[in-house]
């Protein structure tokens, strides 16, 4: 079962706040970042990990595929697959041994790349551009009932 919430980001404040939300919601597992370059994905994952008290720079894994973070001993790994070629490249840079990481959490932008080499999400994030590109409309599917209460609780409450 997958239950979605769907909301509007009119500035990057908003972005910010989801980010906030969803980082105290969500502290492990697979998120997955779907939309189109300049969406706002990387712009997200930076405001998730500021709101966990990440102090320093928030880099587009774009290059590397993936930037690693541990924040308050927790480990989360920052994944870009635009670059990748072929999923099979996700085997060579040992993404096996990143997903075995206990407790990690991890966020994929273009996950479409990566074919059966990533697992399938808790969370999946969409976020679409308005034709102004001033607004983005996200919506969220998560398959956790408490969740999905929780994020209409406060994403659309008062
Ligand atoms: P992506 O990773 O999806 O390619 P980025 O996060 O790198 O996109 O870029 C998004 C751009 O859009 C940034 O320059 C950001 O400042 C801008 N922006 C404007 N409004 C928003 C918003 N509501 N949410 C996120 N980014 C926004
Ligand atoms: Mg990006």
């Amino acid at each position: 079962m997958l239950y979605s919430v769907k909301f509007t980001l009119n500035h990057e404040q908003d972005t910010q706040r989801f980010a906030q939300i969803l980082s105290q919601l969500v502290h492990s597992g697979i998120i997955y970042l779907i939309g189109d370059l300049g969406a706002g994905k990387t712009t997200f994952t930076r405001y998730f990990l500021q709101s966990l008290g990440h102090q320093g720079s928030v880099k587009s894994p774009t290059y590397t595929l993936v930037e690693p973070y541990t924040i308050q001993g927790k480990e989360i790994f920052h994944f870009d697959l635009y670059r990748l070629d072929n999923p099979y490249e996700l085997e060579l840079m040992g993404i096996r041994d990143y997903l075995e990481t206990l407790d990690a959490l991890f966020l994929f932008e273009w996950p479409s790349k990566g074919g059966n080499e990533i697992p399938k999400p808790d969370v999946v994030i969409d976020i679409q551009k308005s034709d102004d590109e001033l607004t983005r409309f996200v919506t969220i599917t998560v398959n956790s009932e408490s969740l999905y209460q929780t994020l209409q609780e406060q994403l659309h409450g008062a």
